[in-house]
């Protein structure tokens, strides 16, 4: 197989403002995540961009080059440009893969992908987080035990404003006594989409193995297969003759 091509997006701005964000996450929260797939496929060729970079790091050769695009953005959803969301909207439907991590629930890719608004309750009280394991046979899952706890997470309930999932794979039960969709997918257009909630950046949630083995799976499972330019798919096509059968024929 080729290897995987991921492209990691952070907003990259807690950690640079943060001192306590900066101890967790030197290298970024894009870091430990470009960590977490390098361990388990070192192979992969795993590339990464921010916000503040020219075009967020983007370019529309890097889209196409990317099988899976992961995105984690929290306080700057607004900076985002109009029109590279609708960039990674479009690979998305021609077949990229789209994992949105935590905050990412409200940036405008995720929200645009889904067409919702993916508002949901949310209190920060370094509460613990209990996450169900519904599908132990899904690739995403393997090697993730039946239920596994992050001692000190932010807290998500529902209700999740998404349409249904097409797969809903893990449940989040929290200290307070709320539950929230937390590991779930669908497809648009050619593309995997994906969104695991675990993530908030004043804890160490992706220096966690089994987050981390999440992760990595998460990339391999929404990866490209194909590559549909929708353009070139709504086109006059003349009919081709069927040929007449002749007597040789029969
Ligand atoms: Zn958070």
């Amino acid at each position: 197989m080729a290897p995987l091509k991921v492209t990691i997006w952070n907003e990259y701005l807690h950690e640079l403002e943060h001192e306590v964000v900066g101890r967790i996450y030197p290298d970024g929260i894009h870091g430990a995540l470009r960590d977490a797939v390098l361990e388990r496929y070192p192979d992969a060729l795993v590339r990464t961009a921010t916000l503040r970079q020219p075009d967020h790091g983007l370019s529309d050769e890097l889209l196409a080059d990317t099988d899976v695009l992961f995105w984690w953005g929290h306080k700057a959803h607004a900076e985002v440009s109009d029109a590279w969301a609708a960039k990674v909207h479009a690979a998305v439907l021609q077949g990229m893969g789209l994992v949105v991590l935590h905050s990412g629930h409200f940036s405008k890719p995720f929200k645009r992908v889904l067409g919702s608004h993916a508002s949901l309750l949310w209190r920060e009280a370094d509460e613990k987080e209990r996450l169900w394991n519904l599908q132990p046979s899904h690739p995403i899952l393997e090697g993730v035990p039946a239920y596994f706890e992050l001692e000190q997470e932010e807290m998500y309930g529902e209700r999740f404003d998404v349409p249904t999932p097409d797969e809903l794979l893990m449940i989040s039960w929290f200290q307070g006594g709320e539950v929230f969709r937390s590991l779930c997918t669908w497809r648009r257009g050619h593309g995997q989409v994906v969104y695991f909630r675990p993530g908030h950046e004043t804890f160490p949630t992706y220096h966690h193995p089994l987050i981390c083995r999440i992760v990595a799976n998460a990339a391999l499972w929404a990866r490209r297969r194909v590559t549909v330019d929708a353009s070139k798919c709504f086109q006059s096509r003349e009919l081709e003759p069927v040929p007449n059968p002749t007597k040789e024929h029969i």
